[in-house]
């Protein structure tokens, strides 16, 4: 049952429960689709969509057509043997069940939702939007979490690969311009297998890879020349913060830097096409927390000397207290204008130049 009870329901949530209750009723059948059923039905795109029409070509193509594409899937696949996919390192035996930190079951498929997004940046979104697939589980677990239900809870369902190579392929049919996998650590190698699958079926979209930043290096060599964007956060500058609000992530900042480094060497500085489009390219997330507690000024200070000055960054203003947050009372509150204000004059002062400078007049 959907329940509307909740005194809090935020905006995904409120989509989540609404595609729920029109799969129950059968309204799903308007939006033919998003349905699974629909996506067992439907054959391989063949028709060009908007969103198809440059030249472009997504780096996994010629991985794809060489086979490289699926060998570096099976070597995402048998790491979690001994899952070390993500810096916790659990350990654990994957491919027989076993649950390490993320509590993703074993070796299988979670998803909650996938859908066009015209929430992300605006060069993701476009006209038609980010086709953004929400991976259930996450190996970070923030205690300010907006997508706790999906993260914390376990919320989604269980899907198998060719589904997921459905889903991309639906995306790019209804003209979105990029496959957006958010939180995708812990099933880069489900994702491999989908693209591998879903190119041999004209998936020519670029891969974003949505991820908390905190990424072992070793795993994305492994990714290097299959994601054409990196869309990582860049949360903490402080270990001792993200160990107190990130379930014990002590190497945060220090592993965090080191994979925008690598990043950065695979795709470069992100530059948008004639029409306003990423398709490839690092794009950085930093959001600016209540008291400091994310560094940023020391975050700005890094990324000003350890990457180009026209790298994409975003300074996002939207931090709302969430989950447990109320847990601590510094998390309790939303930043201030001046909170914000200062962060981006620190960043314009060192001379960065690619900045996404949000709206923020509703801030106090
Ligand atoms: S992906 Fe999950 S099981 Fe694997 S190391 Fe990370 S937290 Fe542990």
């Amino acid at each position: 049952m959907i329940d509307f009870s909740a005194n809090k329901i935020n905006r995904r949530t409120f989509i989540e429960n609404l595609f729920v209750l029109m799969c129950k009723t059968g309204l799903l059948l308007l939006f033919k689709p998003f349905s699974s059923t629909a996506l067992a039905r439907e054959k391989p795109q063949t028709k060009k969509t908007p969103a198809l029409e440059s030249e472009f070509e997504p780096a996994y193509l010629k991985f794809h057509k060489t086979g490289e594409l699926k060998k570096r899937a099976d070597e995402l696949w048998s790491i979690m043997e001994n899952c070390k996919l993500c810096p916790r390192e659990c350990g654990v035996n994957r491919l027989k069940g076993m649950k390490g930190f993320c509590r993703t079951p074993g070796s299988k498929l979670v998803i909650s939702s996938f859908h066009p997004h015209f929430g992300e940046e605006r060069p993701l979104v476009g006209v038609g939007g980010s086709g953004t697939i929400f991976f259930t589980h996450c190996n970070l677990r923030c205690v300010f979490c907006q997508n706790w239900e999906i993260s914390h809870l376990g919320r989604g369902t269980e899907r198998d690969i060719e589904e997921l190579a459905e889903m991309m392929l639906q995306l790019q049919k209804i003209g979105c311009h990029n496959i957006n996998v958010v939180t995708p650590t812990h099933y880069s190698p489900h994702i491999l297998k989908a693209v591998d699958i879903a190119c041999a079926k004209g998936l020519r979209l670029p891969i974003v890879y949505n991820t908390s930043g905190w990424e072992r290096v070793e795993i994305l060599k492994i990714l290097d020349g299959i994601v054409d964007i990196y869309l990582p956060d860049f949360k903490y500058w402080d270990s001792t913060m993200s160990k107190k609000y990130s379930s014990g992530a002590e190497t945060y900042p220090e592993k965090t830097k080191e994979a925008i480094l690598e990043m950065h060497r695979q795709v470069g500085v992100a530059k948008p096409d004639k029409n306003g489009i990423m398709k490839r390219g690092l794009m950085i997330r930093h959001l600016v927390m209540p008291n400091d507690i994310s560094g940023s000024e020391k975050v700005m200070e890094w990324i000003a000397e350890n990457l180009p000055k026209d790298t994409y960054v975003n300074i996002m203003a939207q931090y709302n207290p969430q989950y447990k947050a109320f847990d601590y009372p510094e998390l309790s509150r939303r930043i201030t204008r001046a909170e914000y204000k200062r962060v981006v004059e620190k960043a314009q002062k060192l001379g960065l130049t690619n900045l996404d400078i949000q709206g923020f007049w509703w801030l106090d």
